[in-house]
């Protein structure tokens, strides 16, 4: 996923250097089971201090979200994760972490859905008509399959629908 990204991001003449309306700002939801363990194992390789800071933060943002939710408002808040512009759990972040910021398609049933870049792709001076899109379609029946089979070993039958936040509230407040 990360080399398909990279090789994408490089024909398009894009390249993500953060910016100051950050997608690690946006409320994005992350719906398997397998993404929520694989952040899990990222967040046990923190130092102890590290994770609590985390832990604090991510409470603050769960905490927020829901302020944000009953006031109807929606509303930026950074994920807990993001230190100083950086991903603390960078080879463990979800999967749209990995895929946002330049154009997609999904191929879904004969129907291609196509999805634009981040608001920096679109005002950076690449060659927008000659772009190739990554296409995602693969990528998401990957997931669906991992998915498929951590749910067939742990019995887990459950919806899963979480922010990195309550994925942190959840994993480091039971680990203790
Ligand atoms: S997990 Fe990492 S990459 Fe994903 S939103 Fe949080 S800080 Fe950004
Ligand atoms: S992918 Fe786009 S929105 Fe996200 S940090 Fe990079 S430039 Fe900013």
């Amino acid at each position: 996923m990360d080399e398909a990204y990279a090789r994408a991001a490089e024909r398009a003449g894009f390249e993500c250097r953060g910016c100051s309306e950050s997608c690690c700002e946006e409320r994005f939801y992350h719906y398997t089971l397998a993404e929520h363990f694989f952040l899990l194992d990222g967040l046990r390789k923190l130092d102890r201090e590290t994770a609590a800071k985390m832990l604090d933060k991510a409470r603050e943002t769960v905490r927020l979200h829901r302020l944000q939710d009953l006031q109807r408002t929606g509303g930026r808040a950074m994920c807990p994760l993001c230190s100083g512009g950086l991903c603390a759990v960078y080879a463990y972040r979800p999967m749209i972490c990995r895929l946002h910021g330049i154009p997609h398609i999904v191929r879904k049933q004969g129907i291609v859905q196509a999805g634009p870049g981040c608001h920096r792709f679109a005002e950076e001076p690449v060659d927008k008509l000659t772009a190739p899109e990554l296409d995602r379609t693969g990528f998401y029946y990957g997931m669906a399959a991992i998915e498929i089979e951590l749910r067939r070993l742990t019995g887990f039958g459950g919806r899963y629908k979480k922010t990195v936040a309550e994925m942190v509230v959840d994993g480091l407040a039971r680990d203790g």
